[in-house]
């Protein structure tokens, strides 16, 4: 028997969990929060109407179990997704954090490995660990992109079941041509994921990995909500793929795991998306616009399509992070040694946030390092 007073140490904790700590950046309590990628804009009084009616519609029927198929919220994220997809060509799940898990219990797991190119989402090791996924990674190159003659060795030598490809990837913000992601799928038998968080954010949002669905049954492309559709409360994200791959999935998702207020909800967003995408292009504009700021200000900075960039070089960037959170601003420090990771705001954060660092670097010149690469 265990003492009731006990501590984490003493508990038949699985060895690879023994001192980890809880994934996650800090929730802190600052004016200006440039940190975890959200999008600024909060719900407008219509959307927030539209979807209160919507739990509120929903929370009359809680005393039974919600469909499990989630039917209705699959048919209408297809049917946003367009390139002809059906609703049984999509999954919906608790944020893709989730979507991932359910890839990593059906097509990962002991004895498996995961493929990624680095640096990347800092999520991929967690997802591995907890699925008993070996994770495997090939460096990116010098600009990010991926070093396709690496990435074929890779998956010659050590056969990934899964690949993982963020694109346009966080932490740089960078994107991969739909082509490199094409020699993947043709080159793997395994399961070629193409995490698309950031893609309504790109300088080309055409140029989705959902144009090569028809032509590879192995590839899955994952959206999420949390972004572009400003809903990261709600955790909603979703996965495109062909039919083999969703039957797949059905079979390792828990029972009704999404529940029937996030079904309700994401489908009143859904109705809505008009108005809920509408600050996409706003902030698209504001992150380039900020991005000149940035170079302006004397900063090396990484062209993005994505809702945030990377800036730097600094030569101590926890004291540049932490100088800017004096001044009421948190950033992330994420990504290449000297690098910080800025989300884009509404536009009086961001000036804020470039108000803040032109008076920190007008302090200390010396936080800018002469190096500009990475
Ligand atoms: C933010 C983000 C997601 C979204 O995660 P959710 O669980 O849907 O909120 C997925 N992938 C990457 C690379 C991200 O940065």
């Amino acid at each position: 028997m265990l003492p009731a007073e006990i501590n984490l140490a003493d508990l038949p904790l699985r060895p690879e969990l023994r001192g980890q700590k809880p994934y996650g950046a800090p929730q802190l309590d600052v004016a200006v929060r440039l940190n975890v990628n959200e999008n600024p804009y909060p719900p407008t009084p219509a959307v927030v109407e539209a979807m209160a009616q919507a739990a509120r519609r929903a929370a009359a029927g809680l005393n039974r179990y919600p469909d499990r198929e989630a039917t209705r919220l699959r048919s209408k994220l297809a049917r946003y997704l367009g390139h002809g997809l059906l609703f049984d060509q999509v999954w919906a799940a608790n944020g893709s954090n989730e979507i991932m898990i359910q890839l990593l219990q059906a097509f990962g797991g002991p004895g498996r490995r995961m493929l990624s190119f680095t640096p990347t989402y800092s999520m991929y090791p967690e997802y591995a660990r907890d699925s008993h996924t070996e994770l495997v990674t090939v460096p990116r190159r010098a600009d990010f992109t991926i070093d396709l003659p690496a990435a074929w060795e890779a998956i010659d030598s050590l056969k990934p079941d899964v690949i993982v490809v963020a694109t346009p990837n966080n932490p740089t913000g960078t994107s991969t041509p739909i082509g490199v992601v094409e020699r993947l799928c043709r080159a793997s038998a395994g399961v070629v994921v193409v995490d698309e968080a950031y893609q309504e954010f790109s300088r080309t949002p055409e140029n989705t990995c959902l144009r090569l669905l028809d032509h590879y049954g192995n590839l899955v492309v994952t959206r999420t909500m949390s972004k572009a559709f400003a809903l990261a409360g709600g955790r909603v994200g979703y996965a495109a793929a062909s039919r083999a791959v969703v039957e797949a999935l059905r079979l390792v998702r828990l029972p009704y795991h999404l529940s029937a207020v996030t079904q309700a909800v994401a489908e009143a967003a859904l109705d809505q998306s008009g108005e809920l995408l509408a600050g996409v292009e706003r902030l698209r504009q504001i992150r380039d616009d900020s991005i000149l700021q940035l170079r302006q200000q004397g900063c090396a900075v990484i062209d993005s399509d994505a809702n945030f960039c990377l800036f730097g070089r600094f030569r101590d960037r926890r004291a540049v992070w932490q100088g800017l959170l004096d001044r009421g601003v948190l950033v992330r420090q994420v990504g290449p040694t000297g690098f910080l990771r800025v989300s884009t705001g509404a536009s009086q954060e961001m000036e804020q946030f470039h108000a803040a660092l032109a008076d920190l670097l007008s302090q200390d010149p010396e936080l800018l390092s002469p190096e500009r690469s990475l």
